[in-house]
């Protein structure tokens, strides 16, 4: 069985946003890390390696630094590692993300593709589902679970969140499987693993090694969706408490404020 995780290396946000003077992130300011939900997917996959022996690969497309998500990856079980870099790779909204990890993914062996469910920086979770239609593959997303995978019938089954309860998804293999962050706990890199992930050769891709991805549908120039401007989330205060309202009083209360406050 062979695996492809998606990782994304992202800033870490938990130490605070910081912008450049055109609103863009300034990602070399920030601690970069493995993409939480990529690291849940990775985890999963690494089960899998152990229950079936199956065989994970890591892809990443990024700057030449985002090697290092996969050295992380690789130094905690992963067998490959694939940068996928390219100047012109730069600036990629989600529809040419995916379009440019499709193409690397057309030169792979897989029987399940998995993603993270979301990234911590654009938050859009579209990335993963658009892989899946790029490849004209079955999608399994919100993963919380994977209960099974059946290779004789090359089926998969998982638990798929949906709101305050679960699915039971079954797909035929190859499929893309968008995983929570809770789908599993990662484990540590090993000392031994991180000595074997620095020795370890990563395959690096550029643009012209992408499969069937057209020009228009790459980088800054083939994406249809551009950051105008990206801000911090603004911190309000802490709410007001009234306790002691009767229903009525309480009504008249709220209905004061948002006309104070022009919404109504
Ligand atoms: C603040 C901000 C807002 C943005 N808003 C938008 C927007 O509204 N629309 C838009 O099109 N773009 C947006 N972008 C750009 C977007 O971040 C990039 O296109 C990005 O490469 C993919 O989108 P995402 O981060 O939302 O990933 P998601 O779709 O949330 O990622 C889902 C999964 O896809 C995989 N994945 C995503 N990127 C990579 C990668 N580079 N390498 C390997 N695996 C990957 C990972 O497994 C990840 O968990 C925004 C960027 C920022 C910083």
């Amino acid at each position: 069985m062979k695996i492809v995780v998606c990782v994304k290396q992202v800033p870490d946000t938990k130490g605070g946003v910081q912008f450049n003077a055109d609103g863009t992130l300034n990602r070399a300011a920030m601690l970069a890390i493995m993409n939480p939900d990529d690291k849940a997917g990775l985890e999963a996959a690494l089960k899998l390696k152990d229950q079936y022996g199956a065989e994970v690969t890591v892809v990443t497309m990024g700057l030449p630094k985002a090697d290092e998500v996969l050295r992380e990856a690789m130094a905690m079980g992963a067998d490959k590692g694939v940068l996928v870099t390219d100047r012109c790779l730069g600036g990629a909204d989600t529809w040419a993300t995916a379009q440019t990890i499709a193409g690397a993914l057309r030169n792979m062996d897989y029987d399940l593709i998995i993603t993270g469910r979301q990234a911590i920086d654009g938050d859009t979770a579209q990335v993963g589902p658009q892989i899946s239609e790029d490849l004209d593959l079955p999608l399994i997303s919100y993963a919380q679970k994977i209960v099974d995978v059946d290779e004789k019938n090359r089926t998969i089954t998982v638990e798929r969140q949906f709101d305050d309860r679960y699915m039971v998804v079954r797909a035929f293999l190859p499929c893309v499987v968008t995983a929570l962050g809770d789908l599993d706990v990662p484990r540590y890199m090993t000392p031994g693993g991180i000595f074997d992930a620095y020795d370890k050769e990563v395959t690096v891709w550029a643009r012209k090694d992408l499969k069937d991805v057209d020009d228009s549908n790459i980088g800054k120039a083939g994406s249809p969706t551009q950051i105008a401007k990206a801000s911090d989330k603004v911190r309000k205060g802490t709410g007001e408490k009234k306790a002691d309202l009767n229903p009525a009083e309480a009504v008249d209360y709220i209905v004061g404020k948002l006309q104070e406050k022009h919404v109504i």
